[in-house]
Protein backbone atom coordinates (compact mmCIF):
# COMPACT_ATOMS: atom_id res chain seq x y z
CA UNK A 1 0.00 0.00 0.00
CA UNK A 2 1.59 3.55 -0.50
CA UNK A 3 2.38 4.97 2.34
CA UNK A 4 2.56 8.39 3.52
CA UNK A 5 5.01 10.20 5.33
CA UNK A 6 3.11 12.49 7.46
CA UNK A 7 6.54 14.59 9.22
CA UNK A 8 6.84 17.98 8.25
CA UNK A 9 9.11 18.89 5.69
CA UNK A 10 9.66 22.37 5.36
CA UNK A 11 11.44 24.87 2.60
CA UNK A 12 13.42 28.31 3.43
CA UNK A 13 10.21 30.17 3.18
CA UNK A 14 8.99 28.22 5.81
CA UNK A 15 11.37 29.51 8.66
CA UNK A 16 13.62 32.38 10.05
CA UNK A 17 16.38 32.49 11.66
CA UNK A 18 16.16 33.34 15.63
CA UNK A 19 18.57 36.09 16.55
CA UNK A 20 20.80 34.91 19.54
CA UNK A 21 22.92 36.91 22.20
CA UNK A 22 26.91 37.63 20.70
CA UNK A 23 29.47 39.47 21.54
CA UNK A 24 30.42 40.33 17.85
CA UNK A 25 30.46 43.90 17.30
CA UNK A 26 30.38 43.91 13.76
CA UNK A 27 29.72 41.88 11.02
CA UNK A 28 33.20 42.22 9.42
CA UNK A 29 34.31 40.26 12.68
CA UNK A 30 33.12 37.22 10.85
CA UNK A 31 35.40 35.15 8.97
CA UNK A 32 33.38 32.79 5.81
CA UNK A 33 36.00 30.98 4.87
CA UNK A 34 35.83 26.96 5.52
CA UNK A 35 38.70 24.77 5.39
CA UNK A 36 37.57 20.54 4.71
CA UNK A 37 39.05 17.92 4.85
CA UNK A 38 37.43 15.44 1.63
CA UNK A 39 36.75 11.87 2.90
CA UNK A 40 37.11 9.52 -0.22
CA UNK A 41 40.23 12.28 -2.19
CA UNK A 42 41.65 13.18 1.08
CA UNK A 43 42.48 16.67 -0.22
CA UNK A 44 41.70 19.85 1.39
CA UNK A 45 39.88 22.64 0.52
CA UNK A 46 39.68 26.46 1.99
CA UNK A 47 37.75 28.84 0.77
CA UNK A 48 34.05 30.47 0.83
CA UNK A 49 32.30 27.72 0.36
CA UNK A 50 29.79 28.90 -2.47
CA UNK A 51 29.46 27.46 -5.90
CA UNK A 52 28.25 28.52 -9.14
CA UNK A 53 25.77 25.90 -10.50
CA UNK A 54 27.33 23.93 -13.51
CA UNK A 55 24.82 25.26 -15.94
CA UNK A 56 26.17 26.86 -19.55
CA UNK A 57 24.30 30.34 -17.70
CA UNK A 58 25.91 30.35 -14.71
CA UNK A 59 29.39 28.59 -14.73
CA UNK A 60 30.82 29.89 -17.17
CA UNK A 61 34.94 30.37 -17.05
CA UNK A 62 33.93 34.64 -16.94
CA UNK A 63 31.71 33.73 -13.80
CA UNK A 64 34.71 31.97 -12.63
CA UNK A 65 37.20 34.77 -12.84
CA UNK A 66 35.26 36.71 -10.62
CA UNK A 67 34.33 34.57 -8.38
CA UNK A 68 37.60 33.01 -7.77
CA UNK A 69 38.87 36.78 -6.82
CA UNK A 70 36.41 36.19 -3.70
CA UNK A 71 37.48 32.64 -3.22
CA UNK A 72 33.89 31.39 -4.50
CA UNK A 73 33.97 28.60 -6.32
CA UNK A 74 32.68 27.71 -9.85
CA UNK A 75 31.09 23.96 -11.13
CA UNK A 76 32.28 24.80 -14.85
CA UNK A 77 29.62 23.72 -17.12
CA UNK A 78 30.23 20.93 -19.63
CA UNK A 79 29.79 22.74 -22.73
CA UNK A 80 33.56 23.73 -22.95
CA UNK A 81 35.39 22.18 -25.56
CA UNK A 82 39.33 20.76 -24.05
CA UNK A 83 40.93 23.76 -26.15
CA UNK A 84 38.69 26.34 -24.10
CA UNK A 85 39.60 24.67 -21.14
CA UNK A 86 43.08 25.13 -21.56
CA UNK A 87 43.17 28.39 -22.89
CA UNK A 88 41.58 29.59 -19.93
CA UNK A 89 43.91 27.53 -17.63
CA UNK A 90 46.75 28.85 -19.33
CA UNK A 91 45.66 32.26 -19.09
CA UNK A 92 43.98 31.89 -15.22
CA UNK A 93 46.16 29.85 -13.40
CA UNK A 94 44.86 30.78 -9.73
CA UNK A 95 41.42 30.08 -10.82
CA UNK A 96 41.77 26.79 -11.24
CA UNK A 97 41.67 25.89 -7.53
CA UNK A 98 38.29 26.73 -7.31
CA UNK A 99 36.71 25.24 -10.52
CA UNK A 100 35.26 22.14 -11.51
CA UNK A 101 34.70 19.97 -14.14
CA UNK A 102 31.35 18.87 -15.04
CA UNK A 103 30.36 15.31 -16.74
CA UNK A 104 27.26 13.88 -16.95
CA UNK A 105 27.85 9.91 -17.41
CA UNK A 106 27.40 9.20 -21.02
CA UNK A 107 30.88 7.74 -22.69
CA UNK A 108 31.42 10.67 -24.48
CA UNK A 109 31.08 12.83 -21.73
CA UNK A 110 33.36 10.59 -19.30
CA UNK A 111 35.82 10.31 -22.08
CA UNK A 112 35.72 14.68 -22.34
CA UNK A 113 36.69 14.35 -18.44
CA UNK A 114 39.19 12.28 -19.03
CA UNK A 115 40.79 14.44 -21.24
CA UNK A 116 40.37 17.24 -19.91
CA UNK A 117 42.04 16.19 -16.18
CA UNK A 118 44.71 14.78 -18.10
CA UNK A 119 45.33 18.07 -19.74
CA UNK A 120 45.03 20.43 -16.55
CA UNK A 121 46.30 17.93 -13.83
CA UNK A 122 45.76 21.51 -11.53
CA UNK A 123 42.21 20.31 -11.69
CA UNK A 124 41.02 18.63 -8.77
CA UNK A 125 37.60 18.48 -8.89
CA UNK A 126 34.61 16.61 -10.50
CA UNK A 127 31.10 18.18 -10.17
CA UNK A 128 28.99 14.66 -11.60
CA UNK A 129 25.54 15.49 -12.59
CA UNK A 130 22.91 13.23 -14.15
CA UNK A 131 19.09 13.51 -14.22
CA UNK A 132 18.17 11.11 -11.66
CA UNK A 133 21.14 10.61 -8.18
CA UNK A 134 19.12 7.35 -7.67
CA UNK A 135 19.40 4.97 -10.13
CA UNK A 136 22.10 1.95 -10.13
CA UNK A 137 23.62 3.63 -13.26
CA UNK A 138 25.04 6.56 -11.44
CA UNK A 139 25.99 4.76 -8.35
CA UNK A 140 28.28 2.22 -10.92
CA UNK A 141 29.47 5.36 -12.81
CA UNK A 142 30.39 7.03 -9.51
CA UNK A 143 32.40 3.54 -8.37
CA UNK A 144 33.87 3.73 -12.59
CA UNK A 145 34.89 7.33 -11.87
CA UNK A 146 36.41 6.97 -8.46
CA UNK A 147 38.94 4.33 -9.69
CA UNK A 148 40.16 6.50 -12.02
CA UNK A 149 40.58 9.54 -10.40
CA UNK A 150 41.74 8.62 -6.73
CA UNK A 151 42.68 11.56 -5.64
CA UNK A 152 40.32 13.92 -7.06
CA UNK A 153 37.28 15.20 -4.89
CA UNK A 154 34.04 13.92 -6.28
CA UNK A 155 30.86 16.12 -6.32
CA UNK A 156 27.67 14.12 -7.45
CA UNK A 157 24.15 14.44 -7.28
CA UNK A 158 21.11 15.11 -6.91
CA UNK A 159 20.00 13.20 -4.48
CA UNK A 160 17.70 14.77 -0.97
CA UNK A 161 17.87 11.58 1.32
CA UNK A 162 20.05 10.52 3.53
CA UNK A 163 20.34 6.18 2.17
CA UNK A 164 21.20 7.62 -0.93
CA UNK A 165 23.62 10.20 0.25
CA UNK A 166 25.03 7.43 2.19
CA UNK A 167 25.08 5.05 -1.12
CA UNK A 168 27.27 7.63 -3.29
CA UNK A 169 30.00 8.46 -0.63
CA UNK A 170 30.26 4.82 0.61
CA UNK A 171 30.52 4.38 -3.79
CA UNK A 172 33.63 7.55 -3.95
CA UNK A 173 31.99 10.30 -3.61
CA UNK A 174 33.22 13.34 -1.41
CA UNK A 175 30.73 15.48 -1.79
CA UNK A 176 26.73 15.07 -2.80
CA UNK A 177 24.72 17.78 -4.33
CA UNK A 178 21.23 17.75 -2.85
CA UNK A 179 17.77 19.29 -4.36
CA UNK A 180 15.43 17.85 -6.51
CA UNK A 181 12.85 20.47 -7.49
CA UNK A 182 13.70 23.67 -6.60
CA UNK A 183 15.56 24.81 -9.05
CA UNK A 184 14.86 27.28 -12.10
CA UNK A 185 11.61 29.30 -11.81
CA UNK A 186 8.94 30.31 -13.99
CA UNK A 187 8.05 33.75 -14.96
CA UNK A 188 5.70 34.47 -17.86
CA UNK A 189 5.89 37.40 -19.33
CA UNK A 190 3.04 39.56 -17.86
CA UNK A 191 5.28 39.47 -14.64
CA UNK A 192 8.29 41.45 -16.34
CA UNK A 193 6.97 44.62 -15.30
CA UNK A 194 6.82 43.94 -11.59
CA UNK A 195 10.25 42.70 -11.97
CA UNK A 196 11.24 45.23 -14.16
CA UNK A 197 9.88 47.76 -11.30
CA UNK A 198 12.08 45.96 -8.33
CA UNK A 199 14.81 44.97 -10.27
CA UNK A 200 17.54 45.45 -8.12
CA UNK A 201 16.39 43.20 -5.99
CA UNK A 202 14.81 39.99 -7.53
CA UNK A 203 14.68 38.25 -4.33
CA UNK A 204 11.56 40.78 -3.53
CA UNK A 205 9.69 38.49 -6.09
CA UNK A 206 11.04 35.59 -5.54
CA UNK A 207 10.57 34.66 -2.00
CA UNK A 208 7.36 34.53 -2.68
CA UNK A 209 7.30 31.97 -5.76
CA UNK A 210 10.36 30.16 -5.16
CA UNK A 211 9.96 26.27 -5.70
CA UNK A 212 6.05 26.58 -6.33
CA UNK A 213 7.13 27.60 -10.07
CA UNK A 214 9.72 24.59 -10.29
CA UNK A 215 9.06 22.24 -13.21
CA UNK A 216 10.24 19.00 -11.70
CA UNK A 217 7.60 18.79 -8.89
CA UNK A 218 4.74 19.86 -11.63
CA UNK A 219 5.79 17.67 -14.30
CA UNK A 220 7.06 14.81 -12.20
CA UNK A 221 5.35 15.20 -8.77
CA UNK A 222 8.62 14.35 -7.38
CA UNK A 223 10.46 16.38 -5.05
CA UNK A 224 11.72 16.73 -1.39
CA UNK A 225 11.73 20.72 0.64
CA UNK A 226 15.05 21.99 0.25
CA UNK A 227 15.06 22.89 4.11
CA UNK A 228 14.38 19.53 4.84
CA UNK A 229 16.09 17.91 2.20
CA UNK A 230 19.29 19.63 3.65
CA UNK A 231 18.91 18.57 6.65
CA UNK A 232 18.69 15.36 7.26
CA UNK A 233 21.27 15.10 3.97
CA UNK A 234 24.34 16.73 6.18
CA UNK A 235 23.34 14.45 8.92
CA UNK A 236 23.68 11.00 6.67
CA UNK A 237 26.81 12.62 5.46
CA UNK A 238 28.66 13.97 8.54
CA UNK A 239 28.27 10.43 10.04
CA UNK A 240 30.21 8.95 7.24
CA UNK A 241 32.53 12.29 7.10
CA UNK A 242 31.28 13.19 4.15
CA UNK A 243 29.94 16.55 2.66
CA UNK A 244 26.85 18.35 1.29
CA UNK A 245 25.88 21.00 -1.24
CA UNK A 246 22.67 22.72 -1.20
CA UNK A 247 22.01 22.51 -4.49
CA UNK A 248 18.83 25.12 -5.75
CA UNK A 249 16.01 27.22 -4.31
CA UNK A 250 17.86 30.08 -3.02
CA UNK A 251 16.35 33.19 -3.99
CA UNK A 252 17.87 35.88 -1.44
CA UNK A 253 21.32 35.92 0.73
CA UNK A 254 18.78 34.86 3.63
CA UNK A 255 18.23 31.57 1.73
CA UNK A 256 22.23 30.85 1.76
CA UNK A 257 22.28 31.70 5.56
CA UNK A 258 19.72 29.35 6.02
CA UNK A 259 20.95 26.85 4.10
CA UNK A 260 24.51 26.92 5.51
CA UNK A 261 22.29 27.12 9.16
CA UNK A 262 20.82 23.76 8.61
CA UNK A 263 23.61 22.11 7.40
CA UNK A 264 25.11 22.48 4.22
CA UNK A 265 28.99 22.82 3.80
CA UNK A 266 28.31 24.48 0.39
CA UNK A 267 25.51 26.44 -1.55
CA UNK A 268 25.32 26.14 -5.11
CA UNK A 269 23.32 29.04 -6.91
CA UNK A 270 21.80 29.07 -10.26
CA UNK A 271 19.23 32.47 -10.82
CA UNK A 272 20.84 34.08 -7.81
CA UNK A 273 23.62 34.48 -10.42
CA UNK A 274 21.72 35.03 -13.16
CA UNK A 275 21.30 38.26 -15.26
CA UNK A 276 24.94 39.01 -15.19
CA UNK A 277 27.51 40.22 -17.74
CA UNK A 278 29.55 37.21 -16.89
CA UNK A 279 26.79 34.79 -16.97
CA UNK A 280 25.90 32.93 -20.36
CA UNK A 281 22.86 33.39 -22.25
CA UNK A 282 21.77 36.06 -24.88
CA UNK A 283 21.22 39.65 -23.84
CA UNK A 284 18.22 40.93 -25.11
CA UNK A 285 16.94 44.69 -25.49
CA UNK A 286 13.21 45.68 -25.45
CA UNK A 287 11.88 49.55 -25.07
CA UNK A 288 15.02 50.53 -24.04
CA UNK A 289 15.37 47.67 -21.69
CA UNK A 290 18.19 45.01 -20.85
CA UNK A 291 17.55 41.31 -20.30
CA UNK A 292 19.67 38.07 -20.37
CA UNK A 293 18.34 34.88 -20.97
CA UNK A 294 18.51 32.27 -17.92
CA UNK A 295 17.29 28.87 -18.98
CA UNK A 296 17.13 25.10 -17.13
CA UNK A 297 19.68 22.75 -18.38
CA UNK A 298 16.54 20.78 -20.18
CA UNK A 299 14.84 23.58 -21.42
CA UNK A 300 14.23 23.69 -24.81
CA UNK A 301 16.83 26.36 -25.91
CA UNK A 302 19.73 23.79 -23.81
CA UNK A 303 18.14 21.25 -26.19
CA UNK A 304 18.20 23.42 -29.27
CA UNK A 305 21.76 24.50 -28.79
CA UNK A 306 23.02 21.09 -26.96
CA UNK A 307 20.99 18.37 -28.29
CA UNK A 308 20.90 14.79 -27.31
CA UNK A 309 23.92 15.93 -24.87
CA UNK A 310 21.56 17.50 -22.42
CA UNK A 311 19.12 14.80 -22.12
CA UNK A 312 21.07 13.14 -19.12
CA UNK A 313 20.76 16.38 -16.93
CA UNK A 314 17.47 16.70 -15.55
CA UNK A 315 14.33 14.73 -15.22
CA UNK A 316 12.49 17.47 -16.11
CA UNK A 317 11.55 20.66 -18.92
CA UNK A 318 13.61 23.72 -17.79
CA UNK A 319 12.06 27.01 -18.32
CA UNK A 320 13.55 30.07 -19.72
CA UNK A 321 13.45 33.05 -18.17
CA UNK A 322 14.29 36.43 -18.94
CA UNK A 323 16.27 38.09 -15.93
CA UNK A 324 16.32 41.58 -15.82
CA UNK A 325 20.52 42.29 -16.80
CA UNK A 326 22.14 43.11 -13.72
CA UNK A 327 25.61 44.40 -14.64
CA UNK A 328 28.72 42.95 -13.14
CA UNK A 329 28.24 39.89 -10.81
CA UNK A 330 30.77 41.92 -8.07
CA UNK A 331 27.91 43.32 -6.49
CA UNK A 332 25.57 40.68 -6.56
CA UNK A 333 28.63 38.36 -4.44
CA UNK A 334 29.29 41.36 -1.87
CA UNK A 335 25.90 41.33 -1.53
CA UNK A 336 25.32 37.57 -0.44
CA UNK A 337 28.39 37.68 1.46
CA UNK A 338 27.31 40.25 3.38
CA UNK A 339 23.77 38.63 4.29
CA UNK A 340 25.69 35.72 5.53
CA UNK A 341 28.26 38.00 7.37
CA UNK A 342 25.32 39.70 8.81
CA UNK A 343 23.50 36.68 9.87
CA UNK A 344 26.19 35.22 11.24
CA UNK A 345 26.59 38.62 13.94
CA UNK A 346 23.09 37.95 14.96
CA UNK A 347 23.33 34.36 15.96
CA UNK A 348 26.97 35.39 17.60
CA UNK A 349 28.98 32.86 14.97
CA UNK A 350 32.02 34.59 14.74
CA UNK A 351 33.25 32.06 11.74
CA UNK A 352 31.06 30.22 9.24
CA UNK A 353 31.28 27.18 10.66
CA UNK A 354 29.71 28.01 13.77
CA UNK A 355 26.50 28.82 11.88
CA UNK A 356 25.19 25.25 11.94
CA UNK A 357 25.64 25.52 15.61
CA UNK A 358 23.67 28.32 16.38
CA UNK A 359 21.23 27.98 14.32
CA UNK A 360 17.66 27.81 15.86
CA UNK A 361 14.84 27.72 13.31
CA UNK A 362 11.57 29.52 13.86
CA UNK A 363 8.27 28.43 11.74
CA UNK A 364 7.16 31.41 10.16
CA UNK A 365 3.87 32.24 7.57
CA UNK A 366 5.35 35.05 6.21
CA UNK A 367 9.16 35.88 5.32
CA UNK A 368 8.38 39.54 4.60
CA UNK A 369 6.28 42.30 4.29
CA UNK A 370 3.96 42.38 1.20
CA UNK A 371 2.65 45.90 0.99
CA UNK A 372 5.11 46.45 -2.34
CA UNK A 373 4.21 43.02 -4.08
CA UNK A 374 1.71 44.01 -6.16
CA UNK A 375 2.07 46.59 -8.95
CA UNK A 376 0.75 50.54 -7.61
P1 LIG B 1 18.52 27.70 -8.60
O1 LIG B 1 19.67 28.23 -7.80
O2 LIG B 1 18.32 28.41 -9.89
O3 LIG B 1 17.25 27.62 -7.77
O4 LIG B 1 18.86 26.17 -8.94
C1 LIG B 1 20.01 25.80 -9.63
C2 LIG B 1 19.97 24.29 -9.83
O5 LIG B 1 18.84 23.90 -10.63
C3 LIG B 1 21.12 23.71 -10.61
O6 LIG B 1 22.30 23.61 -9.86
C4 LIG B 1 20.58 22.33 -11.02
O7 LIG B 1 20.69 21.39 -9.97
C5 LIG B 1 19.10 22.63 -11.22
N1 LIG B 1 18.76 22.68 -12.66
C6 LIG B 1 19.51 23.09 -13.71
N2 LIG B 1 18.85 22.99 -14.87
C7 LIG B 1 17.64 22.48 -14.58
C8 LIG B 1 16.49 22.14 -15.35
O8 LIG B 1 16.44 22.28 -16.57
N3 LIG B 1 15.40 21.67 -14.66
C9 LIG B 1 15.39 21.53 -13.29
N4 LIG B 1 14.29 21.10 -12.68
N5 LIG B 1 16.47 21.83 -12.54
C10 LIG B 1 17.58 22.30 -13.16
Amino acid sequence: MPHIDSSVKLDFKDVLLRPKRSTLKSRNEVDLTRSFSFRNSKQMYTGIPIIAANMDTIGTFEMARVLSKFSLFTAVHKHYSLKQWEEFASQNPDCIQNLAVSSGIESFDFYKLKQILEAIPEVKYICLDVVNGYSEHFVEFVKDVRKCFPSHTIMAGNVVTGEMVEELILSGADIIKVGLGQGNLVLGGHWLPFINKHRWNMSLFLVFFSGSMCTTRTKTGVGYPQLSAVMECADAAHGLNGHIISDGGCSCPGDVAKAFGAGADFVMLGGMLAGHSESGGELIERNGKKYKLFYGMTSEVAMKKYGPAVTDYRASEGKTVEVPFKGGVQSTIQDILGGVRSTCTYVGAAKLKELSQRTTFIRVTQQANPIFSEES
